[in-house]
């Protein structure tokens, strides 16, 4: 998913499904209200993290056109080369699921100095949930006292896993997921040599044009495809949870539970014209619930977590025949 982002080319111009956000955000800048800190809020798959890149682009941009960064300024190019001095961009360091609170006590550190080139000095934090108590807590002096022509700029894709005391000072701005007359033009624009079915791929993305570029790209799609095929054959009784389970140790385990969901979400809505299987919401229940744990870093045995979800998925289906 991140491979995919960070190879799109353009990313100091706004995404198509951007624009009302990105007016926003120029009308601010015109009329020099520009909030100090704006959490960007949107699933993964909507470029919350692309749109943050091209506000920072756009603020140390010498030569903005029509609102956008010019791409090709010294400011553009220092930024696009990863060597700009006023730009800073926090992320987990590898190895960790968390932005420590030596991170951000450097990136506070270096924001109070005079900006380098004389104009803004631009932070990306992402993702921001990512920050641990201690990081937050570092961070909240920043925001309670901000740096004049310093923008900082969160980005989440789960607004509630932020502390509220960080949420109350920053300006939360949420992306929608695009339409889909919108999503398809653009993945259409980027697939023209790819034998793929534009329309059933952003249904498998759950509308989000970067996760289906990412399947039709990366290898992702194949991934999943694998995933939905074992949980045929489970339905079918012809694999067993326990080989499923261990068949499912190669996956990423964030991805593994977003492709079920996904997966369920869609059994769902095709069930809702017949009789729809009330044990199919309480599975989805669990599965949420697995997520969430998943997704606090907690340890966790994966294979037993696998197993234990598709023991009750086969139950699901064997309880009807
Ligand atoms: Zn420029």
């Amino acid at each position: 998913m991140t491979e995919v982002i960070s190879n799109l080319q353009d990313r100091f111009s706004p995404l198509p499904w951007h624009k009302d956000l990105w007016q926003t955000f120029n009308d601010c800048i015109d009329t020099q209200r520009l909030p100090h800190a704006i959490i960007v809020n949107a699933l993964e798959g909507v470029g919350a993290e692309h749109l943050a890149h091209a506000l920072a682009y756009r603020m140390l941009c010498s030569q903005v056109d029509k609102g956008v960064a010019c791409g090709q300024c010294s400011g553009c190019l220092t930024l696009k080369a990863g060597s700009h001095p006023d730009f800073y961009r926090l992320s987990p360091e590898e190895n960790s699921k968390y932005i420590r609170v030596d991170q951000i006590r450097a990136l506070c550190e270096s924001v109070v100095k005079t900006s380098q080139q004389g104009g803004w000095k631009v932070a990306i934090i992402y993702p921001a949930e990512a920050m641990n108590i201690a990081a937050s807590n570092a961070l909240l002096k920043s925001l309670e006292e901000p740096e004049p022509n310093t923008l900082i700029i969160l980005v989440s894709s789960r607004l509630s896993a932020i502390p509220m005391t960080i949420r109350s000072r920053c300006q939360i701005e949420s992306l929608g997921i695009p339409s889909a007359a919108i999503a398809q033009q653009w993945l259409s624009e980027r697939l023209e040599d790819k034998q793929v079915n534009i329309s059933e791929l952003l249904d498998m993305a759950n509308g989000q044009p970067l996760l289906a570029l990412d399947y039709a790209t990366g290898s992702g799609f194949e991934n999943r495809q694998q995933v939905e095929s074992l949980l045929d054959a489970m339905r079918n009784s012809d694999e067993t949870p326990f080989a499923a389970a261990q068949a499912c140790q190669k996956y990423t385990p964030e991805d593994l539970i977003a492709w079920i969901l996904s997966y369920v979400h869609r059994l769902m809505v095709g069930e809702l014209q017949n009789n729809l299987n009330p044990a199919l919401f309480v599975f989805l229940d669990k599965l949420i619930k697995a997520r969430e744990w998943l997704l606090s870093g907690s340890p966790l045995n994966t294979q037993l977590l696998w197993e234990e979800l598709f023991i009750e998925w086969v139950q699901i289906f064997q309880a009807r025949k």
